[in-house]
This record gives structure tokens, sequence and C-alpha cells, in this order.
């Protein structure tokens, strides 16, 4: 098979490149793995653009521990545990602190949890959840957040409509928002060239990656409005929040 269905708007979206498996972001730093004989197909969409690698919809949570999230995760996402968890944080505090009393925090797709536990040590009302490492705790359990993070999480999702679903029913009410990271690959990927930028790189689980107009077709789809605050911070909102006004000022 040579073209699939868009994941995020259905449009068809032929095979665009190939890459091994272990291509991470680490090249970026100049950093290479071996090569390990896996070949990875992307897909990108006509419409949308899109780019996705379809073998992904098919692995279980169990085959993405054992092949992506490992022990050996950290040594491609060095900034995993921490230093990304820090500097999130100090944004967040920037952008939203003087309203966190009026926030119900959620981060979704924290990992280890601790931009959560470093914002609750601020004085926010915050928490996490990762289906990543599995846990005991269920979507349905967490509640209602009027402001939800996910930061470096849409680009490893398989099933883009199935992370906006579970975000839409944690979504609390009108003045709301989610606000993410994700790289957006307009200018990066094009027509006619190899997939060489670092941002797409199988061995990070960077399976889906998006453009500004997927993720507005996606929000939308999800009745969302979408806005962009350049290439790796997004907003997605139902009614802009006023204790969002900061993010307008950028
Ligand atoms: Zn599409």
């Amino acid at each position: 098979m040579n073209t699939y269905k868009c994941l995020v708007c259905g449009q068809a979206a032929p095979l665009y490149d190939v890459v091994d498996f272990n291509k991470s972001c680490e090249e970026y730093r100049g950093q290479f793995l071996p090569l390990s004989g896996h070949a990875v197909y992307y897909a990108r969409c006509c419409s949308c653009n899109y780019t996705f690698a379809p073998e992904f919809a098919s692995w279980t949570d169990q085959d993405f521990l054992e092949k992506i999230y490992n022990d050996d995760y950290i040594k491609v996402d060095p900034d995993y545990l921490d230093k990304r968890q820090q500097e999130n944080a100090v944004m967040l505090n920037n952008f939203f602190g003087a309203y966190r009393m009026h926030i119900r925090h959620l981060d979704y797709g924290g990992g280890n949890g601790r931009l959560a536990q470093l914002l609750s040590g601020a004085q926010w009302q915050s928490v996490s959840y990762d289906p990543f490492p599995k846990n005991n705790t269920r979507l349905s359990d967490l509640g209602t957040f009027n402001f939800i993070t996910a930061f470096e999480v849409f680009e490893h999702v398989p099933d883009p409509h199935g992370m906006m679903e579970n975000i839409s029913k944690l979504l609390e009410g009108q003045d709301s928002m989610v606000f993410f990271s994700t790289g957006i690959s307009d200018g990066l990927i094009k027509d006619k060239e190899r997939l060489n930028w670092w941002y797409a790189a199988p061995r990070n689980g960077h399976i889906g990656i998006h453009t500004a107009k997927s993720l507005q077709v996606l929000g939308q789809m999800h009745n969302l409005n979408f806005a962009s605050m350049g290439t790796s911070f997004h907003a997605y909102y139902r009614k802009f929040p006023q204790w969002a006004e900061n993010l307008t000022k950028l």
C-alpha cells in the first residue's frame, strides 16, 4: 500500500519517505545511533500535510514500552526527566502565575509528574497524567480542568482523534484552554525533498508530525479554536479565558 488515509483530516496521504527506526532527535546534536535495519515509512497528507508513520497504528502499549519508552529512551531525550519541566514551569508561571487561583491544571502526558510537582510547589492546583509509564490512574477518575498542558505530546500519538477525545472530556467549561508544544513542519518537510528534519525521529516516538493546518483542522473537528504562538507553542480554547490574556501579548 502506498497511499493511506490522513489520521487527522481523512484525505489521501501518499507515502513520503522512509527512515531507519533509530533516527533520533539527538542527530541534531551530532549523535547518531547505529542503524537498526528496521525501515519506518512516513506518509504525508495532501491536504493538511500531517506526516505520520502508519505502522505505529498497530503497535500495542507493550510494543511502545519495549521498543521506544524503554530504559534507553533517556539517551535520545536527555531533557525528559527534569530540564524541560523546569523550563516549562518557569514559562507557565510567567504567563499564568498571577492567575493561578483561577486555574485547575492538568499536565497531560506529563511523564514522571515533575512539572505538576514544580507548579504545586508554586501554589498551583496541578496534577499530572501520563499513559506511559503505566499507572493505575484512570482518565475518568481525574475530574475536569480549565487548563490542560501537553508538552511534546502531540507528535507521539498514534491516534490524534483519540487523544483529542480524551482531552475534550477533561476540559471543563467554556473558559478553558489547552496549551501545548509540538514542532510544526511548515517549511521544513517539503515536496520533492527527503525527510531530513531532525524532529521526525521514530526512536523518540515522533510518529506524527503536525503543521499549523493539521493542528487547526484537528481542533476544529473537536469544536476548539486554534492559535499558534510561533513554531513550537500552540493553544486550543473554547472561549479565550481572561486568565490567559498574557498569551495575547506574545
Ligand atoms: Zn490531513
